[in-house]
């Protein structure tokens, strides 16, 4: 790849001064679709603006392709897959490998062109660079251990075989928060289980997902494996949606567009995948280590300025504990750097679009006419029009709206309780189930509530549980299906039986 400084990308396209200010090689950022190993433009010429997250300025511009081009991402993927898919496991996984690898090398670029697009710190986006790679490496290698079954047989003479084989073309629809990881996560898996898989990345952050083409390009990932098709979510959602050659959707998003998406997959009898909204409860009993907590609560809510669906949104602390936990929490809330992900020492960045700023100023209003007290916090933050305030509200109550809907944003409201139980009851409250988190040092107590709660994955004593080694998703209207581990290949398979008559009869 060329390290030449220019003012162009890859296809010759003038780049933004901020773009090149922050990386180094500028054929990185790709401001084309991918399909069939060709960088594409919207048939019409259609283009749509990418706005810098931090100063809301121009950055870049994106085809904004519909459902024509989406057929011919979907008939390449058909051509692909059988060369792909009759791949030894192994060669597959060295391509992943390099790919993870090409990420690794590329990772200070890649990183400023998430902090371009989404805000997060910088940290925060190498970090996650790191955790996208690690799911290339890891499905590399799970790929080879996909093992089938010989079933001891009740028919005389015969043999059973059970294996998985892979399920076909697939399609993913990512969001914003996470540009990066949530393609990988889910590619990695399909492409590992012999499957091509087209991306429609959200129209906030298509560079991460462009620069995820290029990079697999590089790779040897063959064309029709692995493309990327960006514009409007209704037409090339329906498209991918009513294919018949489509076999498996996976979709990372809000539950509302989940649902819509599971709807429209009935039609054609799709496989589902989908990491659904979260509203994760975080509970303090009295015997808990107590600086430990406060650390915890602040890590798990405050990861990605709040906008991710493992955040903590609910913050339960039982009696004998609540006031102290409250000032150490706003405390260590309020003394929080907030501005421009490029800053030193900034551990909160702005929020994704208006909407979402706007959301937590409803939150914040309807909490303080309700009786929530404000410990920190509370208002927009002059940092700039889409920055908020890290907040702490006490006194949540069961009739705030924020302790129905998601929040998604740094605004940490906490309750008193008293009993066990009453924590586990309120905990489950919710139509949502993906993540929950629990304090306390009682070894019994730890597993009887861990059991309790209704929730695809518990944290004990600790905000950081996610990894590729583990089966992430939620119960409940978070979602279906499962992605990491070595779960996460079910996705793109099916179990195949063959009964062998007549061996020995
Ligand atoms: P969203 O559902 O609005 O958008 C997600 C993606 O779907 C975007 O790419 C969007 O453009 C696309 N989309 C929107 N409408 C569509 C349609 N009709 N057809 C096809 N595609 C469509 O969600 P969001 O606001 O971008 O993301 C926030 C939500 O995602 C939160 O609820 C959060 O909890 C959830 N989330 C879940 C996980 C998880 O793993 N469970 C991870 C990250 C985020």
């Amino acid at each position: 790849m060329s390290g030449d400084r220019k003012a162009t990308g890859a296809a010759g396209r003038t780049l933004a001064e901020d773009v090149l200010k922050r990386i180094s090689d500028p054929a990185l950022f790709v401001q084309d679709a991918y399909i069939d190993g060709t960088w594409a433009e919207a048939d019409d010429g259609r283009r749509r603006t990418v706005i810098d997250a931090a100063t809301d300025k121009p950055l870049g511009s994106i085809p904004n392709m519909g459902a024509a081009e989406t057929a011919r991402a979907i008939e390449a993927a058909e051509r692909a897959f059988e060369g792909w898919r009759t791949m030894t496991a192994w060669a597959r996984g060295d391509i992943l490998n390099r790919w993870g690898d090409l990420m690794g090398r590329h990772k200070d670029d890649l990183a400023a062109i998430m902090v371009l697009e989404q805000g997060k710190p910088l940290d925060e986006a190498k970090g996650e660079i790191d955790y996208a790679r690690s799911f290339l490496h890891w499905f590399a290698e799970e790929g080879k251990r996909q093992y089938g079954e010989m079933i001891p047989s009740h028919l005389q003479g015969s043999r059973l075989q059970v294996t998985r084989q892979p399920i076909g073309v697939t399609a993913a629809i990512t969001p914003w928060n996470f540009p990066s990881a949530m393609i990988t996560r889910k590619a990695a898996a399909a492409l590992a289980a012999g499957c091509p898989m087209i991306v429609r990345p959200a129209d906030e952050t298509p560079f991460s997902a462009t620069v995820l083409a290029k990079l697999a390009e590089e790779a040897g990932v063959p064309k029709g494996v692995f493309q990327i098709v960006t514009g409007d979510p209704e037409p090339i959602g329906a498209a991918l949606m009513d294919a018949k050659a489509v076999r498996a959707i996976s979709f990372t998003g809000s539950t509302r567009v989940g649902k819509l998406l599971t709807e429209q997959a009935a039609g054609t009898v799709k496989k589902v995948s989908m990491e659904l909204g979260g509203h994760a409860p975080f509970l303090v009993f009295d015997d808990a280590d107590l600086d430990r907590a406060v650390d915890g609560a602040v890590k798990a809510k405050m990861a990605t300025t709040g906008q991710d669906c493992l955040a903590v949104n609910r913050i339960l602390v039982q009696q004998g504990l609540y006031e102290e936990f409250c000032k150490r929490f706003a405390d260590a809330i309020g003394s929080m750097k907030v501005g421009s992900g490029f800053e030193d020492g900034v551990e909160l960045g702005p929020l994704m679009n208006a909407s979402a700023v706007e959301k937590c100023v409803a939150h914040v209003q309807d909490a303080k006419a309700k009786g929530g007290r404000i410990l920190t916090g509370g208002g927009r933050h002059e940092a700039g029009a889409l920055f908020f305030q890290p907040t702490v509200i006490a006194d949540l109550t069961t009739d705030m709206a924020i302790w129905k809907e998601e929040t998604f944003g740094p605004v940490a409201p906490v309750m008193a309780f008293d009993t066990e139980a009453e924590a586990v009851r309120l905990a489950n409250d919710t139509d949502y189930g993906l993540a929950a988190y629990c304090y306390t040092e009682g070894l019994n107590r730890a597993h009887r509530v861990s059991e309790a709660l209704d929730y695809g994955m518990v944290a004990v004593n600790t905000p950081k549980m996610t990894g590729p080694p583990i089966p992430f998703g939620g119960v409940k209207e978070s979602g279906l299906g499962r992605e990491g581990s070595r779960h996460g290949l079910d996705e793109y398979s099916e179990i195949k039986y063959v009964c062998f008559g007549g061996v020995a009869d």
